[in-house]
């Protein structure tokens, strides 16, 4: 198949240039993102290969099927970017990778995490300074408390597992799951909500979890609680998550997805002016910690996300059955 990359960075060349010998592709890769307007980008291929913030809603899509695309192959496992109706109507297949390494997301929550209540990233820029004091740097023991996790897939699980290691008593909310390891209570969103010392959000983006996190929802949960979320953006209603933060109510926040990251993230904008003011107003708090959407980045992750991609073209282009396809 002749595959072009939408929104490709060196790293995915990378991963993908190693093991392309193993497969029978030919692979083109652009940096520009995938809109209705770059669509006609990939004439005379095959398939795309898209990533988390491009686009395919249904003109995307028809634009597409009219350069002859037959196939996208999400080089992710979240699908919520993808119009799957209109894409059945024109023809086009859909695969991702649904678990290429769930550790890799489930360790990064951790990290957050632990960088959160240990504050490891202020101390470091501390000590550099010459400045070895211990004031404000207090954190509190993970054992012993209380861990909500909302979505008990396979992320939520993994997360599940070493929050357990820590001595951690875990309860989780999934509305599809009624099955969890005997040391995971499932439970209520309520119960998750008002119980919780710390939130971990694994859930896909729906319409029923868009804005789940929202100010009735931030009120139920525990003065001085932590939210994390590693999932989409949207899950949460950054404006009210900033007003609970501003409150005093909403104790620390560490976010990996952000709502409006669509012009932000994977890009260097360290010379530019952000005229975001929402992130710029989360950066601001001392108990907000954000990084740009990179959960995900293992060399583990990377390599599987690159072999199940390569083997889902494979398997369309040959009429072959694959589960990891949508449409
Ligand atoms: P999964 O499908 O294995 O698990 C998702 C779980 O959420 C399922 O058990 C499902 O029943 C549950 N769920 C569905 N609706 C829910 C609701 N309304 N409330 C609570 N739970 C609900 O998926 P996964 O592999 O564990 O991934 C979870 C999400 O993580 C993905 O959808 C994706 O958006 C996100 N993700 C982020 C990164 C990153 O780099 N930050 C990487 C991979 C995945």
């Amino acid at each position: 198949m002749k595959l072009i990359f939408f929104s490709s960075k060196s790293y995915d060349k990378d991963s993908f240039e190693s093991i392309k010998s193993e497969f029978d592709h030919e692979l083109t890769f652009l940096e520009s993102a995938l809109t209705k307007k770059t669509a006609v980008l990939a004439k005379g291929h095959d398939a795309v290969c898209t990533f988390v913030n491009d686009h395919l809603d249904r003109e995307t899509l028809e634009e597409l099927a009219n350069v002859g695309i037959k196939a996208v192959l999400l080089r992710c496992a979240g699908f919520n970017q993808v119009d799957l109706p209109a894409a059945k109507e024109l023809g086009i297949h859909v695969a991702r990778v649904p678990a290429y390494s769930p550790q890799a997301v489930a360790e990064h929550a951790v990290a957050m995490i632990l960088t959160l209540n240990r504050k490891t990233h202020k101390a470091y820029n501390r000590v550099r300074e010459g400045n070895f004091s211990l004031e404000r740097l207090t954190g509190f023991n993970l054992y012993g408390k209380v861990v909500g996790v909302i979505g008990l897939g396979k992320i939520g699980v993994a997360f599940a597992a070493i929050m357990n290691g820590f001595g951690c008593r875990v309860i989780a909310y999934d509305p599809v799951t009624n099955a969890a390891p005997e040391y995971i209570k499932l439970t209520s969103i309520d119960e998750v909500l008002t119980s919780s010392d710390i939130i971990s959000i694994h859930c896909p983006l729906t319409d029923e979890t868009r804005h789940l996190i929202n100010k009735d929802n931030l009120q139920k949960m525990k003065p001085g609680a932590m939210l994390i979320n590693t999932s989409r953006g949207a899950v949460i209603c950054t404006k009210d998550v900033i007003h609970s933060l501003k409150i005093g109510h909403l104790g620390y926040l560490g976010i990996d997805v952000y709502e409006q990251e669509e012009k932000l993230f994977f890009r260097d904008l360290s010379e530019s002016v952000i005229d975001d003011d929402m992130i710029l107003r989360l950066m601001s708090f001392p108990n907000v910690l954000v990084t740009a959407h990179q959960a995900f980045f293992t060399t583990e992750a990377l390599h599987e996300i690159a072999a199940t991609t390569l083997q889902n073209a494979a398997d369309i282009g040959e009429g072959a059955a694959n589960a990891n396809c949508l449409v």
